[in-house]
């Protein structure tokens, strides 16, 4: 059995009959066409749109995260709107995006927890000029809000804190400043334990890597991502 019918590929193609395969093989899948969105959530509108998107799952998927385009540029490609300017829409946080598929890496999955909740707040936005939940922070910001909430500490020394802990084997990591602020070392403080379920996620040297890159300002992001 191939690991996109394990996924169950076929069941979100039937589910979403105007999206189609344009690319298949045994690492990697990109779907392309009209996906329909109907949501809504409590207290808010409902929301019934179509868009034109293309959807890369890419090799290593589900520790590597997809990359959907929406191809007809209805959504600006602007921090406002959560996308960056060369078409990728900016779906949250590695971490949580990582620790959503880790659970549940089926196609739909995706959809419906991660694509379906992105597009229901950027159309929202679009419609009635406001996100449902907040106006979420963007880019840098954005990305630390995240943190502060899945890692439950406060401020960016902190959130890299746990990044660089993550990124550095248990021994060497126990000796540093303990992120939570209590003044400790990690070693001897009980956060030590919500550890381990982020080093689950993927290796040190991805977290490594991760820290390098994820907290550059967007503009030189953008320069980079042109130049490559
Ligand atoms: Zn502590």
């Amino acid at each position: 059995m191939s690991k996109w019918e394990r996924f169950e590929l076929q069941e979100f193609l039937t589910a979403n009959p105007k999206m189609r395969l344009t690319y298949y093989d045994d690492f990697s899948i990109t779907i392309e066409g009209e996906y329909n969105i109907n949501a809504q959530m409590e207290g808010f509108h409902s929301i019934h749109e179509c868009y034109s998107l293309k959807i890369e799952f890419p090799e290593g998927y589900p520790k590597t995260i997809p990359v959907v385009i929406e191809t007809k540029s209805v959504i600006p490609r602007d921090l406002d709107h959560h996308t960056y300017v060369d078409g990728p829409f900016c779906l949250g946080s590695d971490l949580k995006i990582k620790g959503i598929l880790s659970e549940s890496p089926n196609v739909s999955d995706f959809a419906g927890k991660i694509l379906d909740p992105f597009l229901y707040s950027i159309s929202y936005k679009i419609k009635y000029h406001m996100f449902p939940n907040g106006d979420l922070a963007h880019g840098e910001a954005g990305l630390i809000d995240d943190y502060e909430r899945i890692f439950n500490v406060k401020g960016k020394l902190s959130v890299l804190g746990v990044l660089r802990a993550l990124s550095k084997r248990k021994r060497v990591a126990n000796k540093l400043p303990c992120p939570c602020a209590c003044g400790k070392r990690i070693g001897v403080c009980d956060f030590r334990f919500s550890l381990p379920k982020w080093r689950e996620l993927d290796k040190r040297r991805w977290f490594k890597k991760y820290l390098a890159n994820a907290f550059v300002p967007i503009e030189v992001t953008k320069r980079k991502r042109r130049r490559a």
